[in-house]
């Protein structure tokens, strides 16, 4: 049902603030100067705590997944460009011009109507950057981290997907070293969208397992 990765954390001392978010650790180097930085600005008026929160919100949710959303539209149109997103996520997303640090490599796992794909990092928040952007608050928080590999079918349900009983359900683990993004199914009904419709369909949720991807509302247009 899940599969056991070996976690390595050897996170480095240049990683961003959230790599380093784990359990109750001391906040890092990087964490303090960034709250130090954020409460001195929103002292002195210069910014305001709302749209600092809009402003990681809009990273959050459309510009980061708007990358991956781009690579799984493109998989979906392109059976050679998927069968190289499978084989090599680095490379295949690296034709976009999406890059992560060098230490970090991508996988990239296909939900198909018998295995549906699901990643977490156990111990903090590890994420695929390039293709996703911000990590998501629920991403990073510990009942999620735990729960998605001990009862990933239950967590799915409370997320409103259901995984049908003759599906197997696979828990990705990532890691600093390997960042997992689920390539969504495609939505029946969507064959004459193009590239561009299909990418607006993608969400983030869908590209770390706990979403599928719904044709367009009312039907499709033809
Ligand atoms: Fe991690």
């Amino acid at each position: 049902m899940s599969h056991e990765h070996e976690h390595h954390h050897h996170h480095h001392d240049d990683d961003d603030v959230q790599e380093h978010r784990a359990h109750d650790a001391p906040l890092t180097d990087v964490e303090l100067r960034v709250r130090a930085l954020e409460s001195l600005l929103v002292d002195k008026g210069l910014v305001d705590p709302k749209a600092l929160d809009a402003l990681i919100d809009t990273y959050e949710t459309k510009v980061g997944p708007r990358n991956g959303a781009r690579v799984v539209a493109h998989a979906w149109v392109d059976p050679d460009y998927k069968r190289r997103l499978l084989e090599d996520g680095t490379a295949a997303v690296a034709e976009f011009g999406f890059v992560g640090r060098q230490s970090e490599k991508l996988v990239v796992v296909e939900n198909t109507p018998a295995v549906h794909n699901v990643v977490v990092c156990t111990l903090c928040s590890c994420y695929p950057w390039a293709v996703l952007g911000l990590p998501p608050v629920w991403y990073k928080s510990a009942p999620y981290r735990a729960r998605a590999v001990i009862d990933p079918r239950g967590v799915l349900q409370e997320l409103g997907v259901e995984v049908p009983q003759t599906a197997e359900v696979r828990v990705w683990d990532s890691t600093a070293e390997i960042r997992y993004m689920v390539l969504p199914e495609r939505p029946p009904g969507t064959e004459k969208l193009g590239e561009e419709e299909l990418a607006a369909l993608v969400t983030r949720d869908a590209m770390i397992g706990v979403a599928t991807v719904a044709a367009p509302a009312g039907g499709t247009r033809r």
